[in-house]
């Protein structure tokens, strides 16, 4: 019997960890295109107002690792072929690693965006921590930046950037921030706070060209409005990872589908975290990849759990004005209420039948998440 897993993300680890808690003796390999140093990837973007370097964020590299699950991590490996009859996985490198269980855990490609102009190559995006590397060198010398994208990880940057001294635009097509997340009251109560913290906040246009001038780019938007800046930074949304999955016949739809075990369409293979579509749901978060680690880490050793997924609200780090939501299922009907002033505020969406949805707190009301939580019921509960 042989583990291996692909990807060394947290989805990569913590399944390693969980398994390594139930199983001390069954080999156990990791491999991962990138350098398999651990690091909690939400602190991507908080770390330039705390001076964080690349190396303050790791936590172990690969060979502690190694030593700490008594497995082989292979970093710097790309798996570029799975062999579902023969088992064993295909590197770059042309060596294979058989296995009799595959995890796939190869995460989330960010969304490149299309752009006009001479400088759209040099547009970044920070979804991982070498190219957190590339952004921080690249804004060591610069000081006005612009954001592409009024997610959860454009506002996240914005707020950062602004709080260590940039000049920052944050650009995006929707009304307000946070689209997915929030509806409007608490999304402009969030745009307020960013723009209080000196962002400036072009909503309902996007990006169409980046042209380099001097050592800085002007960037060209959907209304004809120019904009300078020494950085652009691409935060517009994630796909996940499947291209292997999907080269190999397993069944993929929005992520690589996966069962309640998270089992792929073969039995002998798993996905979880941003790669994974669990029972419908793909949850690009934290939370959700911990709970699936633990199921498919007890799964592996023989203790066959199916995971649960309770409320899991999405925190987002602006200090400016922080926020905790989670936004009721799609094509759930009801109605949206809420209370509070300026930035502290509460609201509630309940169903048609009277029943707590989805919610947001933001500023002070944060700390009633809890009590808010509570009695909502579970996205996937116990089977
Ligand atoms: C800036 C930022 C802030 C965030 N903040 C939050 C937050 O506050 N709260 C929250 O819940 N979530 C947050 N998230 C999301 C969260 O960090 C991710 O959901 C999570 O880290 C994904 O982990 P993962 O292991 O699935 O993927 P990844 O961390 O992307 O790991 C994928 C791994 O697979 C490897 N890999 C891929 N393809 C191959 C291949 N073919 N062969 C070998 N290896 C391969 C990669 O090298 C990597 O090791 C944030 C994300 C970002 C980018």
């Amino acid at each position: 019997m042989s583990i291996v897993i692909v990807g060394t993300g947290l989805a990569g680890y913590n399944t390693a960890k969980a398994f390594r808690k139930q199983d001390s003796d069954t080999p156990l390999t990791l491999v991962t295109a990138d350098s398999g140093r651990s690091y909690s990837k939400p602190m991507l973007s908080t770390g330039l107002r705390k001076q964080q370097t690349p190396a303050d964020l790791v936590q172990a590299g690969p060979q502690d690792m190694a030593a700490e699950l008594d497995a082989r991590v292979i970093t710097d490996s790309r798996v570029v072929a799975i062999d579902r009859r023969g088992q064993c996985v295909q590197l770059a490198s042309g060596d294979s690693i058989g296995y009799h269980r595959l995890v796939l855990a190869t995460g989330a490609d960010p969304i490149a965006p299309r752009l006009d102009g001479d400088a759209a190559g040099r547009v970044l995006q920070v979804n991982d921590l070498d190219q957190y590397e590339v952004f921080r060198d690249a804004v060591a010398d610069a000081s006005r930046v612009l954001i592409m994208g009024g997610g959860l990880i454009g506002c996240e940057f914005a707020n950062d950037l602004a709080e260590a001294g940039y000049s920052v635009d944050l650009v995006f097509p929707e009304d307000a921030p946070l689209p997915r997340l929030l509806p409007e009251r608490p999304a402009r109560a969030l745009q307020t706070a960013l723009e209080g913290l000196g962002v400036r906040v072009h909503t309902g246009v996007t990006l169409d060209a980046v042209n380099g001038a001097g050592d800085g780019v002007v960037a060209r938007l959907s209304d004809g409005r120019e904009l300078g800046a020494d950085v652009v930074l691409a935060a517009i949304g994630l796909r996940p990872r499947t291209a292997l999955a999907e080269e190999a016949g397993l069944r993929v739809a929005q992520g690589i589908s996966v069962d309640r075990h998270l089992a792929t369409s073969d039995p002998a293979i798993h996905a979880l975290g941003d790669c994974a579509e669990v029972d419908g749901y793909v949850l690009p978060y934290v939370a959700p990849l911990n709970n699936a680690a633990r199921a498919v880490g007890a799964t592996l050793a023989g203790d066959t759990t199916a995971v649960t997924y309770p409320v899991m609200p999405v925190m987002v780090k602006t200090s400016c004005c922080q926020v905790v939501a989670w936004p009721p299922p799609e094509g759930v009907a009801g109605a949206w209420q809420g209370d509070g002033d300026g930035r502290d505020l509460r609201g509630e969406f309940r169903d048609a039948d009277g029943v707590l949805r989805g919610f947001y707190l933001t500023g002070s009301r944060i700390r009633e998440r809890m009590a808010v939580t509570r009695d909502m019921p579970p996205l996937l509960g116990d089977q």
